[in-house]
């Protein structure tokens, strides 16, 4: 029936955000997984029978749904699944469908698609809904969703009712476009928190401070923040930290530099200068490639900038 859900991509991300839809939807509304990885649309079809199907194309997905979630890497793979002619989302006719795209992107590209779907399919509604929280959100249900419309929105209400099958947290942004705005800026921000707690710790490594001590005196002075509190950037000081456990299990470096290098896109668009932009992006850039951070947490940074010489 039309009234099922479709969901696209099913990664590290969205495979977990498929499932917590799987588990809490009522019985009579099934859900429909594509990837281009075929493996992982079995796992889910497997683990859930009668309840998640295999779709074998985007289009096929939109055909078999009425409210469609993507979750995929970049802008090109976002174009990909909504714009290709023969297997795009939009290769078909949507009626008023609602699209939900949560990956994390260029707002260009998410404007392009929302403009295309306007034009083509205009009682269709698109959405960008970029997610904070992780892996570790995803999997326990907690993420929240920053969405690219006003409160007011006629399916906001409806929207709402989904996304908080998947998280806790929704904060409506304003406008289209406006979700991936405020993520860019969430983790531009969050991105140079990590590496300012990495050089301060340093340098009071260096001056004989035990880190617990130092970051118990960020907590109780004006530099308190939460990177510092759930994700210290030195191992053995937050002991939930992934840091503490080998920079496993976190936000992995490469997203960061994809993050920050996305954010640096919209300063340059909106012609904003960036003072700690440039400097940033480089740390990120070159954590990403070196060999003793590549694929760990973005807090990694600390060990890229010689706080963990292990
Ligand atoms: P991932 O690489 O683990 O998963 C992406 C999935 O998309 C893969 O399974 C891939 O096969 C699939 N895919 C790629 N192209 C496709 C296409 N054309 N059609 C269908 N499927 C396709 O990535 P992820 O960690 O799940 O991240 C997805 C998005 O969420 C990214 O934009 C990322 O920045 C964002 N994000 C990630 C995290 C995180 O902690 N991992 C947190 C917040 C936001």
């Amino acid at each position: 029936s039309v009234s099922n859900i479709g969901f696209i991509g099913l990664g590290a991300m969205g495979k977990p955000m498929a499932e917590q839809l799987a588990t809490k939807l009522p019985s009579t509304t099934t859900i429909i997984v594509y990837d281009v990885v075929e493996s992982v649309i079995n796992e889910l079809v497997e683990k859930y029978p009668g309840k998640v199907f295999a779709g074998t194309s985007p289009k096929h997905v939109v055909e078999n749904s009425q409210t469609i979630f993507s979750m995929v890497p970049e802008g090109s793979h976002v174009r990909s699944v909504y714009l290709d002619a023969k297997t795009g989302v939009c290769s078909t006719n949507l009626g008023n469908r609602l699209l939900v795209d949560c990956s994390t992107i260029d707002t260009a590209t998410s404007l392009e698609v929302k403009d295309y779907i306007a034009t083509h399919h205009p009682k269709a509604s698109f959405y960008d809904a970029p997610v904070s929280g992780g892996v570790i959100g995803a999997i326990k249900g907690t993420i929240a969703f920053f969405v690219g419309c006003a409160e007011t929105d006629p399916n906001f209400a409806q929207l709402s009712q989904l996304l908080k099958l998947m998280g806790t947290q929704l904060i409506a942004c304003g406008k289209p476009s406006l979700g991936l705005s405020a993520k860019l800026c969430n983790n531009y921000l969050s991105g140079l928190i990590a590496i300012a707690n990495s050089e301060a710790l340093i340098m009071g490594m260096k001056a004989g401070l035990d880190p617990r001590v130092l970051s118990s005196v960020f907590g109780a002075g004006t530099a308190q923040n939460t990177i510092c509190d759930r994700f210290n950037p030195c191992p053995g000081v937050a002991p939930d930290a992934p840091s503490s456990n080998g920079y496993k299990g976190g936000f992995k470096v490469q997203l960061m530099k994809k993050d920050f290098s996305l954010a640096m896109g919209l300063a340059r668009e909106l012609g904003v200068e960036l003072v700690l932009g440039a400097q940033g992006l480089k740390t990120y850039e070159s954590a990403s490639s070196d060999p003793k951070c590549k694929d760990l947490d973005s807090r990694v940074v600390f060990r890229h900038l010689g706080g963990d010489e292990e």
